[in-house]
This record gives structure tokens, sequence and C-alpha cells, in this order.
């Protein structure tokens, strides 16, 4: 790149929210991290970067708007600046002309912030596709997604989108076929929820319930719901082994989860680690009846619409 073709150069990136249709949790392992099997839904409830260069040369900066920014940090601890700098740091730090990589970027969240929908993971992927363009790097989806898990085991499915089932620490995916779409509605909580907290207190009720933590593999059921296209089959099969943790955590869920039922839904869960809670629908129009209906009750801040699946973190402009 050209240092007139720099100073014009504006990547915008758009990307999803997750949602998790199975979350199986297993037995912690020596690294503190627990095995899972994770199928990931990729929804249209999206964030938005903007990547231009940076003032001085290789400086990396973030500004943050909408959805709860106050809670996102706007520093080097953000999330997408620490995948930039993971990219530059794999480009060798500086371009072919000697110029050290650098970025300004610009967040728009509408996904919210600490609500078990990986907003965080899902900024650090949009970081990643958008300074490898700012950049001109051209890597691969699959090196970014191995950059993305050195960031969070979230990241390369924010980069792959769609429906798949993440093993490990959720890091390694494999795509699962699906018939047409699905319609949603998620209801945004006041405040978070930490994710090591839920899964702390995952751990402590396990425990003393003497629970046996069986290895975790994917639901039948839920795949060929998918598969098939079937709504009903699938808010049945919806499973969350972190939801009676989050509901610990956060009573008032349990409110927020019936309002959903009673207002027709398909399948309510929390979502990941909440306190979000997705609720399924029939249909576009259905979604949005369900919606009204929950807003109307107050069991929750607000209810959304989205639908899944959608693609990961793609160039917008
Ligand atoms: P997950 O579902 O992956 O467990 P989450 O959706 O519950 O995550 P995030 O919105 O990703 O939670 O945020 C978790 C924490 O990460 C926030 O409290 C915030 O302090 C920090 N954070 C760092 N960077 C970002 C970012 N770009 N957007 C949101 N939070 C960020």
């Amino acid at each position: 790149m050209t240092a007139s073709q720099r100073a014009t150069a504006r990547v915008t990136v758009r990307v999803p929210a997750k949602v998790n249709l199975q979350l199986a949790v297993g037995p912690l392992r020596d690294d503190g991290y627990h095995d899972l099997v994770n199928v990931f839904h990729a929804v249209s409830l999206f964030d938005e970067l903007t990547a231009t260069e940076s003032g001085a040369a290789g400086t990396f900066t973030v500004r943050v708007e909408g959805e709860s920014a106050a809670h996102v940090p706007a520093d080097s601890t953000n999330l997408a600046v620490r995948a930039a700098e993971a990219l530059a740091k794999h480009a060798g730090q500086t371009a072919p002309d000697g110029h050290p990589y650098g970025a300004a970027l610009l967040i728009r969240k509408a996904i919210p912030v600490a609500g078990g929908m990986a907003g965080g993971s899902a900024d650090a992927a949009a970081a990643l596709v958008a300074c490898d363009a700012l950049w001109g790097l051209g890597l691969s989806l699959g090196e970014l997604m191995e950059i993305g898990a050195g960031i969070g085991s979230d990241v390369p499915f924010a980069l792959l989108g769609g429906t798949a089932v993440g093993t490990g620490r959720g890091e390694r995916l494999t795509p699962v076929p699906v018939t047409g779409s699905f319609h949603w509605v998620f209801a945004l909580a006041d405040g978070g929820l930490s994710t090591p907290q839920v899964y702390g207190e995952c751990d402590r009720l396990r425990a003393t319930a003497g629970e046996e933590v069986v290895w975790p593999s994917a639901s039948e059921p839920l795949m060929a719901a998918l598969r098939d296209g079937d709504a009903r089959e699938l808010g049945a099969a919806l499973v969350n082994d972190l939801q009676p943790a989050a509901l610990a955590l956060r009573p008032s869920l349990a409110r927020t989860l019936d309002a959903g039922r009673d207002a027709g839904a398909l399948g309510a869960i929390v979502s990941g680690s909440g306190p979000t809670c997705a609720f399924l629908a029939g249909s576009a129009e259905h979604a949005r009846e369900v919606s009204a209906a929950l807003a109307g009750t107050g069991a929750c801040r607000a209810a959304v619409t989205a639908e899944g699946p959608v693609p990961g973190a793609e160039i917008v402009s």
C-alpha cells in the first residue's frame, strides 16, 4: 500500500452474535478450562467495526459507541485491539515498505456486553478481518481462525459463522448442515454476568449435588432438527448446562424464561453464560409477537428479534 492509499484506507466489517443451541460442559481440565461440546449458531444481531490507519504509525486505538459502550474497555485490553496487535505480530509488525502496522478502530456495539452472546470475541474477529484487509495481508480464513483462537475460544466461530459444533474449549469447529432459517427473540437484561463466575458456580452446584460429570457429546435430536429445519424439534432440543448456574446467580432470569414460554416460544434458554435469554419462534411474524409480548411483561430490559444462521465476520465496505 502506498502512503496516499494508506491515508484514505478504511474497512468496515459486520460481525454476528452467537447463541449456543447446545452447551454441554464436561469435566474440569488441569488447565482450568472445561471440555465442551458447544453448538454455536450465528444470529443477525451485529456489531460493526471500522478500521482506519492510526494517526501515529504503529499505534492501536479504539473507540466504542452504542449498546452499553460505557462497559467496554477503550484501551489495549479491548479484545479487538488485542486481536489487531496479534495480527500485526503475526505479519512481522511492519509492511514490506517498512511502515509499522497500526490501526484506529471504531466499534459500534449492538451485541449486549457480558451478555453470553460473545460480543467481545465478535469484535476481535471483526478486527482480524478488517486489519487483514487494511494492511493487504490476504491471510486465509484458517490462518485468521488460528490467530483468533489465541485471543479467545469463541473468536474462531465469529469468523466462521453459520452453525458449527465446537469441541475442546469450543475452538475446534465442524460446520453443521442446516435447512432454512430459524427465528429468534433475545431478551436483553440489565447488567452482565461474568463468564468465569458462571463456570465457577456450575462447578460448585455440581460438587454440592455430587453430580457425576459425563464426557459431553453432540445431541442427535438437535442435529436432526437443524438438518430438517424443524423449529418445534429444535425448540425442544435446546440445552445449556450453564443455565442452572446462571439462574442461581441471577434468579430473576427464571421469570424471563417463563414469560417467553407463556408468550408462545417453541424453546427458551439462557444464552451461553447469560444473562441474555434466547427464545425460538416458528416464523418471523411469530418472533415479532413473542418479542412484543415479552417486552410488555417487563421481565427484561428489551427484546429484539433476529434470525440465524448468518455468515461470520464480513467486510461490508
Ligand atoms: P461469552 O459469551 O464469550 O462468554 P459475553 O458475551 O458474556 O462473552 P462479552 O460481551 O464478550 O461477554 O464481554 C465480556 C467482557 O470482556 C466485558 O465485560 C468487557 O469488560 C470485556 N471486553 C473486552 N473487549 C470487549 C469488546 N470489544 N466488547 C465487549 N466486551 C469486551
